[in-house]
């Protein structure tokens, strides 16, 4: 059955030290507390992955993932990280589509299509974000606007390789606002998803497809939106940065 995941995206936050320093809690933390079923991830700046990835080794169920990776496979272009740089740090996973990046570099459905296309064939995982904004839920085309995210970028993908991702649904209005999307609205939309992704492939594709709720996400609320049956972890942005507060949520299934 599908996996129960909670992943932390550091986005830009965290010196060397301070990332080692709250890596290290971390792993202590899960090895005492936290259902070794549970996979935990942590997303740290790209500078920062080798040296998280190292501490995290220590503990089978603490895996490190990249916040971003390049369209291209290699070349000319400066500053950027390609997928196959990231595999080579030990890394497993890969956020693609996180709506800051749509936002501030304007990284287009067809860009996270050619993104998600190089991760698997890193044999990375891409954990593939979508949502909507305020404005798109207001209008009531919430679920159409998400569901051509999800087509746009991952229905060219044959059965064998959806098999392989993970989908993070976060609604761009509870992002780092405090405001949490009920665990009705987050059921709906996870169960909205699924239904789309058994219509696109087979019923068992949706099943076995592990799809994260981010947005405003803490310890207090994470047990009810865990419950429901759609949702099957989360995408942590703020409170990832607090070693207790992260490692609650992931003790919240
Ligand atoms: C995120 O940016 O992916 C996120 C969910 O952030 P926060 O938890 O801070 O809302």
């Amino acid at each position: 059955m599908r996996k129960n995941i909670v992943a932390g995206n550091w986005k830009m936050n965290k010196t060397l030290d301070e990332g080692l320093q709250l890596t290290s809690e971390v792993v202590n933390m899960v090895r005492d507390e936290v259902n070794s079923e549970v996979q935990v991830v942590l997303a740290p700046p790209f500078i920062h992955i080798t040296s998280v990835q190292k501490l995290a080794s220590e503990q089978a169920n603490v895996l490190v993932s990249a916040q971003n990776c390049y369209h291209e496979e290699s070349g000319a272009y400066t500053g950027e990280v390609s997928a196959a740089m990231i595999k080579s740090t030990g890394a497993e996973y890969v956020i693609i589509g996180h709506s800051e990046r749509r936002e501030y570099f304007n990284e287009s459905d067809e860009q996270l299509a050619t993104k998600v296309d190089l991760a698997l064939a890193n044999d990375l995982i891409p954990i593939f974000c979508c949502g909507e904004s305020l404005e798109i839920r207001e209008s009531g085309s919430h679920f159409d606007f998400v569901t051509q995210q999800v087509t746009n970028s991952l229905f060219h993908l044959s059965e064998e390789s959806f098999n392989k991702i993970v989908i993070a649904y976060e609604p761009i209005w509870a992002i780092g606002t405090g405001k949490t999307a009920s665990s009705e609205q987050a059921q709906e939309m996870h169960a909205s998803i699924r239904a789309h992704v058994a219509n696109q492939y087979r019923n068992d594709v949706a099943a076995h497809l592990s799809i994260l709720y981010g947005g405003s996400c803490k310890p207090s609320n994470a047990p009810e939106l865990f419950a429901c049956a759609d949702v099957d972890g989360g995408l942590i942005g703020g409170a990832s940065l607090n070693a207790r507060d992260f490692v609650d949520i992931a003790k919240s299934f």
